[in-house]
């Protein structure tokens, strides 16, 4: 039986990049998973660009680049944008395969680990690392976290859709929102996350699809509807320290409104190889921390704002603030000439954020 340095429990993004990280400086890596392929569960597979400051994506796995965006409130088209290249949809199982290419990867393998008291492996058979076990098993197994779930179905179109296209539709009455992703020319993931049952999502779904097929000439569903939960906790830092540590979503590296979780995740794998390391993390990482608290705080407020407030925020947040809050990518300057023009709530939240952030 080989012997291995580090064993890691789950193959997303989050343990696939930690063994991606491990193997590239020589280190025996095992990745064990208990679903058929890495990338299994349900995901829209869109990253924005800055996930290249952590992580190489070969041009292999990217499916379409992202130029344009567009937002709608109950129907209405309320936000666009179109400046270069705003991100990729990946073909995120060739991608986690490419990341777990110099590991030993083992599927349909489940491993029993526990939380409580601490996070650990419990599971007698599990192989034993020299140095140490990572845990990344998503958000399963996380019961008193703040989960949303999401939903989503893939449809061939009968027209030619825009490869470049992202669009995102709010609706005044739900926290969280629905999507539409191109994967190629004729073919879309639609979905939708938020705070209601998972199913009626599915019903909420299949009416969104049923609606937008007659706009847009016939939409046939060929996948799905599949769908997981998304941990928006926020993070867990007494998690991600523990030995073993816990990274990704596991650990609450999702970004809580926009429930982006891919790039977050790959951002933790590589501190927690840093840190096993005896090396600082990345800077990426602070980053990534900071913004995950502040849009945990914004949910919170939307949450509890009503209907109508939310409508507001959607339809008056300047074009720049929608596209650095959802990323995470504010600059001290812009947040400070945004405040006069915010609702109060967004401007309370963020002049907070102010004093985290370097001028
Ligand atoms: C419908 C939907 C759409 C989404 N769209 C996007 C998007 O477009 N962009 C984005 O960035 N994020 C998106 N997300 C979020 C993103 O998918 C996750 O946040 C991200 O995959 C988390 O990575 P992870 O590696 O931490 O966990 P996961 O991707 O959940 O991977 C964990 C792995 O661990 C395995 N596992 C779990 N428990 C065990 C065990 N006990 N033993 C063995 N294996 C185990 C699982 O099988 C799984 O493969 C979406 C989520 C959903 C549900």
């Amino acid at each position: 039986m080989p012997s291995y340095d580090y064993v890691v429990v789950g193959a997303g993004p989050a343990g696939a990049a930690f063994a991606h990280f491990a193997s590239e400086k020589g280190y025996r890596v095992l990745v064990l998973d208990q679903a058929p392929w890495p990338g299994f569960k349900a995901c829209g597979w869109a990253v924005p660009r800055q996930i290249e400051r952590t992580i190489r994506l070969p041009t292999e796995v990217i499916l379409t680049e992202i130029k344009r965006f567009r937002v709608y409130l109950d129907g209405r088209p309320v936000q666009e944008g179109e400046e270069g290249t705003w991100g990729y949809i990946i073909d995120k199982r060739s991608f986690l395969e490419y990341l777990v290419s110099n590991a030993t990867l083992k599927t349909k393998t489940h491993v029993e680990i526990s939380f409580k008291p601490r996070p650990r492996v419990v599971d007698d058979k599990a192989p034993k690392p020299s140095l140490s076990y990572v845990l990344a098993p998503g958000s399963s197994g996380l019961s008193d976290a703040d989960l949303i779930y999401a939903i989503q179905v893939i449809v061939r179109s009968s027209r030619d859709v825009d490869p470049e296209m992202v669009e995102l539709y709010f609706q005044r009455e739900l926290v969280g929102y629905y999507w539409v992703f191109p994967r190629g020319t004729r073919v879309l993931d639609i979905g939708v996350g938020g705070y209601r049952d998972p199913k009626e999502l599915v019903e909420m779904l299949k009416k969104f699809v049923e609606k937008l097929s007659e706009e847009r000439g016939g939409l046939e569903v060929i996948e799905g509807p599949k769908g997981a939960w998304i941990n928006v906790g926020g993070v867990n830092t007494q998690f991600f320290n523990a030995t073993p540590p816990v990274i990704g979503e596991a650990a609450g590296f999702v970004y809580p409104i926009t429930g982006e979780g891919i790039r977050p995740s790959i951002v933790s794998a590589a501190a927690a190889f840093n840190r096993l390391e005896g090396r600082s993390f990345p800077r990426e990482f602070d980053q990534t921390v900071r913004w995950i608290g502040i849009q945990r705080k914004l949910l919170d407020m939307v949450k509890k704002s009503s209907p109508d407030s939310r409508a507001r925020i959607i339809e008056t947040l300047p074009l720049e603030l929608f596209i650095g809050i959802g990323l995470g990518e504010l600059s001290f300057m812009q947040l400070l000439r945004a405040l006069p023009r915010l609702p109060r709530g967004v401007a309370s939240v963020l002049k907070e954020a102010l004093k985290g952030l370097r001028r």
